[in-house]
């Protein structure tokens, strides 16, 4: 019988060598979290995630971001939340209140929507389903597969690959800012694709809200072992950051999905 030894891959963790926000060196840990059980977790990965705060703005966020190879292990697998094709009445729903959200904030029920990470492509196919013409971006191969199977224009790129300037009226990162290394270039990329009058969506948990202290004193909260996870965001830092990068948050709200998250639309400052 063949046995296989698993080792970890060396440098598997970038570290970020400032404050990925502000750039202020100084910082100090806050905790060691397993990443052991996290269903994308595997033995070549490194087995434990260390929480920084910065002491220039409060930031809080991983000890540093996964390499292209570690990325490699990660997005070679997906769970099945994250994968097209299990719509549900419940997903639609969730998708449907998002869409009306943003609707709301611009006024208008149409245009252009681009959808960054869109994971099971429950936001894209709602959106499309009230009349806007839709575009999914996604960093797994067999999810793009899928929604073009499905008739979608979905493509496998990151946003920062997104030449499209002033190419749409709404850019959409549910749960995708937080998995990203530097947030801040991401968000003057998405300020750039956005036409007036657009709109922006965020979603990703939130350290300021009193469910997220409750899931502490429960010592129940996942996020700390959440292993794609560089950030970890509170309301009032994400909104200074996107005052920072061109917008002004205007509507706030809570996620139907996941525990302690928040959901944000921001309108781009002229
Ligand atoms: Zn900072």
């Amino acid at each position: 019988m063949q046995t296989s030894q698993v080792t970890a891959i060396a440098d598997a963790r970038i570290p970020f060598e400032a404050c990925p926000l502000c750039g202020v060196a100084d910082a100090e840990e806050i905790g060691v979290a397993s990443c052991t059980s996290h269903p994308l977790y595997r033995a070549e990965l490194p087995p434990t995630i260390r929480w920084i705060r910065c002491d220039g703005c409060g930031h809080v966020f991983a000890d540093g971001y996964f390499s292209d190879a570690a990325l490699a292990i990660v997005f070679g697998n997906a769970h099945a939340l994250q994968l097209p094709g299990r719509e549900t009445l419940h997903g639609r729903g969730v998708a449907a209140k998002i869409v009306e959200d943003v609707s709301h904030a611009r006024g208008r029920w149409e245009g252009r929507w681009l959808e960054v990470g869109f994971g099971s492509g429950a936001l894209l196919t709602t959106a499309a389903e009230f009349g806007y013409d839709v575009v999914g971006l996604d960093l797994r191969e067999q999810s793009v597969v899928k929604m073009r199977e499905l008739g979608f224009d979905a493509r496998r790129a990151d946003l920062l690959a997104c030449d499209e300037d002033a190419g749409f009226d709404v850019v959409s990162m549910a749960d995708v800012l937080e998995h990203m290394p530097y947030p801040k270039p991401a968000l003057v990329h998405a300020r750039k694709l956005l036409r007036p009058g657009g709109a922006l969506f965020l979603s990703m948990p939130n350290m300021d809200a009193f469910a997220w202290q409750e899931l502490e004193r429960q010592k129940k909260n996942p996020y700390w072992g959440e292993l794609e996870h560089f950030h970890n965001f509170g309301r009032s830092r994400l909104h200074a950051l996107l005052r920072e990068t061109g917008f002004e948050p205007c509507r706030y709200g809570i996620s139907q999905r996941y525990h302690a998250c928040m959901e944000i639309v921001a309108k781009p400052v002229l």
